[in-house]
């Protein structure tokens, strides 16, 4: 299997594309919030080697970058609510992104204004999951219906946990 380097200012990109790779305009991110393990780029590597290995027909990336980015769900992305008391503050949110994207996301806590609560971007409740993460997998044109299988796979062999965003372009 050929996986190229890429290497860019904001970090470097791995990528995997087979011959007649579909796109269907769906992309499967994964991304993981270990800390421990987002810096070990052998080990990130094993781990997009796996991937490929389960959709060896798929365009198949991961991007690690020198800080944290906010992977979003493209078109997917719908509605933010409160974790403690379920009022939409996606207008808020917009504040909390702008305020956290001049810090390059490297502090994501914040407090919410419709109940005061103290939590971080991460533990928001989307409509459609988003994230922020230092790496993000990225595989094009995913069957939905196969992602827990996937995401089993990957703890089960690299014991490590993969949050899954379905992202449409
Ligand atoms: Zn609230």
């Amino acid at each position: 299997m050929k996986i190229q380097e890429n290497n860019i200012d904001s970090g470097v990109i791995f990528s995997y594309t087979p011959e007649n790779a579909d796109y269907l305009g769906t992309e499967l991110k994964l991304f993981s919030n270990d800390d421990s393990k987002n810096n070990e780029i052998g080990f990130l590597k094993s781990v997009l080697v796996t991937l490929i290995e389960y959709n060896p027909e798929k365009e198949i990336a991961v991007y690690i970058g020198n800080d944290v980015i906010f992977v979003d769900c493209g078109e997917n992305f719908n509605n933010v609510y409160c974790p403690k008391c379920s009022t939409e503050i996606t207008e808020d949110w917009q504040d909390f992104m702008g305020k956290a994207s001049e810090n390059n996301f490297k502090d994501l806590e914040i407090k919410t204004k419709c109940c005061d609560f103290k939590t971080d971007l991460n533990s928001l409740n989307y409509d459609e999951k988003c994230g922020f993460s230092k790496v993000v997998f990225t595989i094009n044109s995913y069957d939905p219906n196969s992602i827990s299988k996937l995401i089993d796979a990957i703890w089960k062999k690299h014991n490590l946990q993969l949050i899954p965003i379905l992202a449409k372009y």
